[in-house]
């Protein structure tokens, strides 16, 4: 469906107040069918009559608006009466509100509405009643809605006429949408409410989660409820808000005197706690507050169950952390002034992401704003979309990080591998070609990605303790990535059918010309004249990172293998026990560890709990995965202001060692989507039992191990046409297809 519609906006700035634009209209005939199209430069809600179109929140969503824009389209057939009046709020949302730090309008100077009414009628014929500059525009009830600040609503302002709409000009493309729709997914009552050592009355969801609190009441007019909302409280136990950097994330609702539902239309918080700075009695009541978790539909897929509480409570984190963070586009964190697409943080957990859920419409969408953002060098920027991009004009290259940018080629290609469809490469081979090409062609080493600055192995915990960039020289990340993807690339295009010599010889290069660089005699070597962020005074250092890239990225001979993972489990012991890896590292440490004959190791750093490790985050209550390995330091304080959010996904890419190697079950990648599957089950007495599914397009998978004395047993559960290749510890193998096993060893 085409939108025959005029972009229109207010005549009046109204700054961050939303505005409704109205269209009344007379219905002359007998109405078949009814339906509303609608988009907006900003955020959108339509109701037809005072009745809300749809259940979607955040439309049109968000993407690369200067290139393309969704629009949704609703049959609101049932909504139609003899007098119809269509009244769309628009809000300043992702395009015009403040975006990455307290910068506003992004993307545009003001909002606008496109929209159209199709209206057929029994007797065959039809009419359209499209924006134009015949709409009225009104104030509405909210006074002032940032997604980042929140929302102000009062239940006794009047709505004011503003005028007519005026012609709005906008660039951009409109699409049909392609996301997965953000929606209410659940609702929490709060568990607690408290009374901090500074008097602060606070209420305690129990799980930090991204959505917002909806206020039920009955209060006289023009009473006040007022809401500041927090991940954490600080070490005496008080209300913590200095993570949020800029964004305010508080809601005021003014009271009609009758009953009141609010909560915010354009708006949304990360928090678990909710400081209650006014009500408007004396006793609060919990009853009138409900936590409504929002993201993208997303149907859950994988099931995780164990022995060890801790790593249980764990997964629960992960799970929470990609619940938080799949609002429309795979964000870093729901509650500072980020929420951004933060393209290394969405590359890293995508394996984990398709194995907890359905995440294919998700990321198709994602994955065409990443192409729209791609520049025509091949750049991939770090933010997709890309809201650091100047507005005026597109720039030829970016600096495209390693491990970001990289997104391009992993990304569909993981999608892929989760799913088996070959579309989504079809529709990527470009991304990743020219993102292959653009490092190909970019440097001084035509083979090598040297002097460009990346964002290292972020947040690593090998340069210091503050450091944001960790230790392992950029030139070794950004040169095995480029062999990482290339190897992609030549995978994806032989699942397509197409001839990759060239990329294939491109490729043998890379890795050649990495280990003439890197690890020349098979052995880590690192020039002292390597581009690291320590400066001249550091030399490069040998890391854990380093060894884990080059064994999980295939980049050593054959013969130098072992010398690796022997190099990597010593400086893991060398260093206490404790791993140092940050966000490029971490993904890939238990894989390299366990593919190499260290799963005791691998088990080692899962079951850890001192600083850095999964469970310490667990040992200090978190509820979801936190950004920083001791966000919440031993002594209660906190391990900075800026950089400090309770809810980054990231780190919980090891459900992905959970699943593919504790429990051990993989697609085979020649037949995708776990068509055909492996199962290696790496049992662990520490974990004492584990058990995981996964419902794929072809069924559901089981695998579960448990001890029985010294005897471990093993559970599968195959769907019929799936054939899976079983090697237990032992070495024994098996072919088990459709059906339900047990076995023992
Ligand atoms: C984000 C990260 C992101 C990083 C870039 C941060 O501010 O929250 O998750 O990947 O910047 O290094």
């Amino acid at each position: 469906m085409k939108i025959n519609a005029k972009w229109i906006t207010s005549p009046t700035d109204t700054g961050m107040a939303p505005v409704i634009f109205r269209r009344e209209w007379t219905l002359q005939k007998e109405i078949k069918k009814a339906t509303l199209c609608a988009s907006a430069i900003g955020l959108y809600e339509a109701r037809i009559n005072g009745v809300r179109v749809g259940n979607d929140l955040f439309t049109p969503g968000w993407t690369t608006y200067w290139a393309r824009t969704q629009y949704q389209t609703y049959d609101v057939t049932d909504l139609m009466t003899d007098e119809i009046c269509i009244d769309i709020a628009v809000g300043s949302g992702w395009a015009v509100g403040s975006l990455a730090g307290a910068t506003r309008k992004r993307f545009a100077d003001y909002t606008s509405l496109i929209a159209c009414l199709d209206l057929t009628y029994t007797d065959g014929t039809s009419e359209q009643i499209a924006t134009d500059t015949d709409w009225a525009v009104f104030t509405s009830k909210i006074l002032y809605s940032e997604l980042y600040h929140g929302e102000t609503v009062d239940m006794t302002a009047t709505e004011k006429p503003l005028g007519k709409a005026v012609l709005s000009d906008v660039s951009t493309k409109l699409i049909p949408n392609e996301g997965a729709f953000v929606r209410e997914q659940e609702r929490i009552a709060p568990i607690e409410l408290i009374r901090t050592p500074a008097g602060e009355t606070v209420l305690d969801f129990g799980q930090n989660l991204t959505g917002y609190v909806e206020v039920c009441i009955t209060a006289p007019r023009g009473s006040r409820v007022s809401l500041h909302h927090a991940e954490v409280l600080d070490a005496d136990g008080n209300f913590y808000t200095e993570n949020m950097r800029s964004a305010k994330n508080e809601i005021l609702y003014v009271c009609s005197g009758a009953r009141d539902t609010f909560k915010p239309t354009f708006s949304f918080q990360g928090f678990r706690y909710v400081r209650v700075m006014e009500y408007p009695f004396e006793k609060i009541d919990l009853a009138a507050f409900t936590a409504v978790v929002v993201h993208s539909e997303m149907e859950r897929t994988g099931d995780f169950v164990c022995g060890n509480e801790k790593i249980n409570q764990l997964y629960h984190n992960i799970i929470w952390g990609q619940k938080s963070n799949y609002l429309d586009v795979p964000t870093d964190c729901p509650q500072r002034d980020e929420r951004l697409g933060w393209t290394g943080d969405a590359q890293v957990f995508c394996r984990t992401a398709a194995i907890n859920y359905d995440v294919e419409q998700f990321f198709n969408k994602w994955l065409g704003d990443v192409r729209a953002d791609q520049l025509a060098d091949g750049s991939v920027p770090s933010v997709v979309p890309n809201c650091f991009r100047p507005r005026d004009r597109v720039p030829k290259t970016d600096r495209a990080s390693a491990a970001w940018a990289d997104c391009a080629c992993v990304i569909p290609w993981e999608l892929y591998r989760a799913y088996g469809n070959k579309s989504i490469l079809k529709k990527n081979f470009n991304l990743m070609k020219k993102w292959v090409e653009r490092m190909h062609a970019d440097g001084p080493e035509e083979f090598l990605r040297l002097g460009e600055w990346h964002y290292g192995d972020w947040l690593g915990m090998d340069d210091g303790p503050d450091s944001y960039i960790g230790a392992t020289p950029m030139d070794l990340i950004a040169s095995a990535y480029f062999a990482y993807s290339t190897a992609l690339l030549v995978k994806a295009g032989e699942a397509l059918g197409r001839d990759m010599t060239k990329y294939r010889t491109l490729y043998e290069n890379v890795v050649k010309a990495f280990r003439d660089y890197f690890l020349p005699d098979g052995k880590l070597f690192l020039r002292p004249d390597l581009n690291t962020e320590r400066g001249k005074q550091n030399p490069p250092a040998e890391t854990q990172t380093a060894y884990a890239l080059i064994l999980y990225f295939g980049l050593c001979e054959e013969r130098d293998r072992q010398y690796c993972a022997d190099r990597l489990a010593a400086l893991i012991r060398e260093n206490d026990g404790l791993m140092t890896t940050g966000f490029v590292g971490t993904p890939y440490l238990l894989h390299a560890l366990s593919e190499n004959g260290y799963t005791e190791l691998a088990y080692d750093l899962l079951f850890e709990e001192r600083n850095p490790s999964w469970l310490y985050s667990v040992n200090h209550g978190a509820t979801t995965m936190w950004e920083h390995w001791n966000g919440i330091k031993d002594d209660g304080s906190f391990w900075s202001k800026n950089m400090n959010s309770f809810n980054h996904y990231a780190y919980g890419a090891v459900y992905d060692w959970i699943f593919g190697k504790a429990v051990g079950i993989n697609t085979v990648e020649s037949a995708p989507g776990y068509r055909e599957i492996t199962i290696t089950p790496h049992p662990d007495r520490r974990l004492g039992f584990a058990k995981a599914s996964i419902r794929t397009r072809t069924g559901e998978i089981m695998a579960h191990w448990y001890y029985k004395g010294d005897v471990v047993y093993y559970e599968f559960e195959i769907p019929a046409g799936v054939t899976a290749h079983l090697t237990l510890p032992s070495g024994r193998t098996a072919t088990l297809v459709g059906g339900t096993y047990l076995m023992s060893e």
